[in-house]
């Protein structure tokens, strides 16, 4: 029997992109499990900002997958739209402005990097941004960092398009349903997994690809080399002015001291997101529990905001119309993302961890996958 069952546990966004990049190959027949809704981990707290272009890596893996993706995302998103009939909502170009005058030299640096690499960095004076943005507050300002290939993207929106679009090419996706353990079989001194168990029953399989976000620690926990991920919670906002920013037909994504302001349409903006640690980094169940058993310290998200409106003092006459939080999947002990065979299950491979960057990783994750499943 040829080996072509795919098991996937977890659908956020790195699950669901896997499932679609699998599902453009015909002989495969996936399932992917997860124990909630789609989106409804992490990626339903995400603001979809992928900064590659923009970011200080320039090589290594960290760039490389952060290019791979870059160069994935624009022929993804259409891909998706036209299979499914529905618009996902995203920016095109990120400003970042940069308030320390001894960063100048990195930003100088990086911009040499990228032309060199084939894109498009640019630097722009204080005037400059208020040119483009009178909105901003540039009193501080050093320079803005300007990349128009960056995007953003809405995550729980892509991420029902991954699974409308999959579930059109035969993706069988088994919402409700917790994973709790693997059948294995082994073979000399190989194990395999044979099947993906749940409460109610076995999903026989060929290969099973684990991108259960923080469930990917107590998945992996009875394995010879356990994959232990901690939570990092983070808050986020969303707010809805009366008289948008600027020009409404090209808004900007805007970044300053690691505060995101998107814009939505309509007047409505998220802003985020906190980084909180949690105190008992040792214990990932404990610090989960512990986050999801007390409410987010609001001060906090506050802070945020207040972050936001200093480089940009209109969001102070704005509503605030939703808070929400989620938990950041962050491996310990080893680098974000976990991109690598399963130990102790020969068939297995880990698509996890992402920690901050799973909306900006998603595609070249899948790709390696992709590659990882068809040999
Ligand atoms: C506030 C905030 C802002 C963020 N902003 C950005 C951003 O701007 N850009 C960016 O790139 N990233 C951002 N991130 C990070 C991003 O959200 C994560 O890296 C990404 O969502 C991880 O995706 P995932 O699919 O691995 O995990 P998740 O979205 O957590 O999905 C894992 C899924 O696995 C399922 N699951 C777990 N265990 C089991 C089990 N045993 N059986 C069955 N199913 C199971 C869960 O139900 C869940 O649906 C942000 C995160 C937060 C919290």
């Amino acid at each position: 029997m040829p080996l072509n069952r795919v098991v996937i546990v977890g659908c956020g966004v790195i699950g669901a992109t896997i499932a679609y990049e699998l599902s453009q190959s015909p002989d495969l027949h996936i399932t992917v499990i997860d124990a909630h809704a789609p989106a409804s981990g992490s990626t339903g707290a995400a603001l979809g900002v992928a900064m590659a272009v923009i970011s200080q890596k320039a090589k290594g893996r960290n760039w490389r997958l952060r290019e791979q993706s870059l160069r994935r995302y624009p022929t993804l998103l259409a891909e998706l739209e036209a299979a499914t009939g529905q618009l996902i909502q995203r920016n095109q170009g990120i400003l970042k402005i940069c308030f320390d005058i001894e960063d100048l030299p990195r930003w100088q640096s990086l911009q040499a990097i990228r032309q060199a690499q084939g894109y498009s960095l640019e630097l722009w004076t204080p005037e400059q941004i208020l040119e483009r943005c009178p909105y901003l507050d540039v009193s501080r300002a050093v320079v803005g960092v300007y990349s128009p290939q960056d995007i953003q993207v809405n995550p729980t929106e892509l991420t029902q398009a991954l699974v409308t679009a999959a579930r059109q090419r035969g993706v069988s996706f088994q919402f409700g349903e917790a994973v709790i353990g693997f059948e294995t079989a082994t073979s000399g001194a190989t194990t395999i997994c044979t099947g993906v168990q749940t409460a109610g029953q076995t999903f026989p399989t060929d290969r099973v690809i684990v991108a259960a976000g923080l469930g990917s620690t107590p998945l992996t926990a009875s394995l010879p080399q356990p994959t232990v991920l901690g939570p990092v919670l983070g808050q986020g906002l969303r707010l809805h002015l009366a008289q948008p920013l600027g020009n409404p037909s090209s808004p900007l994504v805007i970044n300053g001291n690691d505060i995101h302001l998107v814009p939505l349409g309509g007047g409505d903006y998220w802003i985020g997101a906190t980084v909180e640690f949690p105190a008992h980094p040792d214990d990932p169940a404990a610090a989960i529990a512990d986050f999801l058993s007390h409410p987010p310290d609001p001060s906090l998200l506050d802070e945020v905001l207040q972050g936001a409106i200093a480089y940009c003092p209109a969001l102070a006459q704005g509503t605030i119309t939703d808070r929400w939080f989620g938990l950041r999947p962050r491996p310990q002990g080893q680098a974000a993302p976990v991109l690598k065979p399963l130990e102790g299950c020969a068939n297995g491979m880990l698509a996890t961890g992402h920690y901050r960057n799973g909306v900006l990783l998603a595609p070249a994750t899948a790709l390696a996958v992709r590659d990882w499943v068809l040999g």
